[in-house]
């Protein structure tokens, strides 16, 4: 790792709001958001990295999309929203790129694919001088970043044990893998470009489940809350 967690802040900081641009904005709703958000925090709080900030914003995109940049910041698409039923698939979801953002895999892949100089340099100057790709060009490139199989693994089972931890039902990360393999057969997702198939995720997300999280007390899956937070929010969009 060339740089350290200042340098992941600050690409944080300077890509969140081009991220959100891209994407068509946050979803104007405040009570969506600031549950969205509640559900992230619980999350963050437990993870391996409390003391950072995290910020979650759910964007107006209708890809099925979710992704984190350096730092602390973790995106999820309205198409994403739509797709989901209970608050344990969205914890599930969230785990996952809060996963990454612990790992700093965004961080060193970042640093490897494009060049954290690149990447400042392009942040502080806005204007496309010589050639040099801009901000907007090299978000583009970030949200395609695709992790290798060893850190999806590792962010989805680091993930399983924060939203078990934040008192979610583990199953609900298995269930967006099945939601999105059937996705996938009407449309093709946004989310199969960067990430590997759920089949080969569903085993080892089941294999653990099995072996550490069977004998638990009963969990939340949250469907009425998500339903009420989200679903009725959006069902007119
Ligand atoms: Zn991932």
């Amino acid at each position: 790792m060339l740089f350290g967690e200042q340098q992941d802040l600050g690409i944080g900081q300077k890509y969140a709001p081009e991220v959100e641009k891209q994407m068509g904005g946050r979803i104007d709703n405040d009570a969506l958001q600031n549950y969205m958000n509640s559900v992230g925090q619980k999350i963050a709080a437990v993870s391996h990295r409390r003391s950072w900030e995290y910020h979650f914003a759910a964007l107006e995109h209708d890809s099925l999309n979710a992704f984190a940049l350096p730092g602390g910041y973790v995106f999820i698409t309205k198409g994403m929203l739509k797709e989901l039923t209970t608050e344990a698939q969205l914890a599930g979801i969230l785990a996952h790129e809060v996963g990454h953002i612990v790992a700093r895999d965004s961080a060193a892949l970042m640093s490897r694919e494009i060049g954290i100089d690149i990447l400042l340099a392009a942040a502080a100057s806005q204007t496309n001088s010589r050639g040099a790709m801009t901000a907007a060009q090299l978000t583009r490139q970030i949200i395609g970043l695709r992790f290798s199989r060893k850190d999806e693994r590792d962010a989805d089972l680091a993930g399983l044990g924060y939203m078990v931890r934040a008192g979610y039902n583990p199953n609900g990360m298995v269930e967006t893998m099945q939601m999105l393999e059937r996705e996938n057969t009407v449309r093709p997702i946004e989310f199969f470009s960067t990430h590997p198939a759920p089949a080969n995720r569903m085993t080892y997300l089941r294999a653990r489940i099995e072996a550490r999280y069977r004998a638990l007390p009963s969990l939340k899956d949250g469907k009425d809350e998500y339903r009420a937070a989200i679903l009725d929010h959006l069902k007119d969009e």
